[in-house]
């Protein structure tokens, strides 16, 4: 008993070392305060983009002990200074958030408290706090408060959760599944392709529907498309639109292909992971007219509320298609059982989950809701200043968006268009000071920008136009000297 004891005490002053003294955690607060106020104050003032890989060897596990200090200045370099900088106001390349600090505290919170957000039972307060924004997100789009929805960790996730509702709800199984069809924009994002496959349904048929000159979905093809296949037998059971597309941002017409997917008792999804918070502009508000005829439908807080990576969110009005594959009861989770509270693993894959509520209540709690609209009025007039600009220095815009997203190209007489406008990006790489993405529109090799980060200003778009300007100057040389 005695030598027993005395392992225990043994052991217990090793393990020790996973709960920092108050003056450790103090000495680390400080050096991890200055380091992060470091990184916020000068993220303006560096790359958006780094070309370059990283040192494998720095980022090994070694189980020998390094200093806080040691360790963050191998983060900079190998992580922070490699790729994308999302928390940069010049990331306009990708649909980014940003990543308000606010939020991270909340992260910081659900992390030291690690309250189980998983089900009611374990923490009542967590999941009510979750179930509380969810709420409050259906109030936004006008959905019924008998719907049930869940916070996963991102637009895919939840796309995967409100695509397995629909498969159940119309009983897409065994021999149905090849006469079963979704209908889908070309311009859908690819996490639905994704979850088509993952659950399933890789041999339903896929209908890729015309889009007219605003790259939206056709009501009118999608109707006749969907009379065509039920002639002929067949099972036109879910339609998917999109809330902003992530090429071109647009807004397919909700409103119609919502009427049409009622009207021939079809499941209707809307992936609004991108635009779905724009509904809180005035300006923009009534593009989203129709969004609540949805069955469900997927929104991003880590996009539209520009929180840091790690937040998507599904809404789903029939409660019982979403439980069907993911409400379970086990022997060892007897006591966890209630009635009127849904726990969030009735409603997702996981189990056991981050506590992602509190990164999206503290910060909408401490700053209340006007500074978000503002951001979102902000971003959208951003990019009708950003492509003003892009004209005026000869550079040919695509349509008018919906929102944020845009595209252009240069007209390069006597050079092949994208050949150049390739050669442009590859030099707008290298400078980096803002990064923006290229895409393929009908062929054409286009650049691509996405206005969405809290931190992008006016000030960047300015930068953004004087770097493009001089690499297009760049570009021009590198064309001429080369013939
Ligand atoms: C970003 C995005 C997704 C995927 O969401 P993740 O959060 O990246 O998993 C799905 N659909 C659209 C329209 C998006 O913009």
């Amino acid at each position: 008993m005695e030598s027993l004891i005395k392992r225990i005490i043994a052991l217990e002053k090793i393990s020790k070392g996973l709960e920092p003294s108050l003056e450790e955690r103090n000495k680390y607060n400080e050096e991890l305060q200055q380091f992060l106020n470091d990184f916020i104050d000068t993220t303006e003032e560096k790359k958006a983009y780094y070309i370059g890989e990283p040192d494998n060897e720095k980022l090994r596990v070694n189980p020998t002990k390094k200093s806080l200090k040691e360790l963050l200045a191998i983060y900079t370099s190998e992580v922070i200074e490699k790729g994308i900088n999302p928390a940069s106001g010049g990331h306009i390349g990708y649909i980014p958030g940003g990543g308000i600090f606010t939020s991270a505290l909340g992260d910081m919170i659900a992390s030291v408290t690690n309250e189980y957000a998983g089900m009611y039972y374990g923490s009542p307060g967590a999941v009510t706090m979750e179930s509380e924004l969810l709420d409050w997100m259906m109030a936004i789009f006008s959905f019924p408060k008998e719907s049930v929805g869940n916070l996963t960790s991102g637009g895919s996730i939840a796309n995967l959760i409100a695509l397995t509702a629909a498969r159940d709800k119309h009983q897409i199984k065994s021999e149905r599944i090849t006469k079963s069809v979704i209908y889908l924009s070309p311009q859908i994002h690819h996490c639905i392709h994704k979850a088509i496959r993952i659950i399933g349904l890789e041999d339903v048929q896929v209908r890729l529907l015309e889009l007219d000159e605003g790259s939206k979905i056709d009501a009118k093809k999608l109707k006749l498309a969907i009379a065509e296949d039920a002639s002929k037998g067949l099972n036109p059971f879910m339609v998917v639109a999109s809330a902003g597309t992530t090429d071109t941002g647009a807004i397919d017409p909700l409103k119609e292909i919502g009427e049409i997917a009622q009207a021939n008792k079809m499941w209707y999804h809307v992936d609004a992971a991108y635009g779905g918070f724009f509904i809180l502009s005035e300006s923009v508000k009534r593009l989203f007219k129709g969004i609540v005829l949805a069955d469900s439908l997927v929104i991003d807080p880590h996009k539209g509320l520009f929180l840091p990576y790690g937040l998507g969110a599904v809404l789903v009005k029939d409660k019982e298609a979403v439980f069907h594959s993911h409400h379970y009861t086990a022997n060892y989770m007897q006591d966890a059982v209630t009635n009127s509270q849904i726990n969030p693993a009735d409603v997702s894959p996981e189990l056991t989950k981050h506590f992602r509520g509190v990164r999206l209540w503290l910060p909408l709690n401490l700053h209340g809701l006007e500074p978000f609209i503002a951001c979102l009025d902000e971003k959208l007039l951003l990019t009708t200043y950003f492509r003003n600009g892009l004209s005026e220095i000869g550079f040919k815009l695509g349509p008018e968006p919906d929102l944020t997203v845009s595209y252009f190209w240069y007209p390069s007489k006597g050079i092949d268009e994208n050949k150049y406008n390739e050669k442009l990006m590859e030099i707008i790489h290298k400078d980096g000071s803002v990064f923006l993405s290229s895409t393929k529109i009908e062929g054409k090799f286009v650049i691509r920008m996405a206005i969405l980060s809290f931190r992008t200003k006016k000030a960047t778009i300015d930068k953004a136009i004087e770097m493009i300007k001089k690499c297009n100057v760049q570009t021009n040389k590198y064309f001429n000297i080369s013939k």
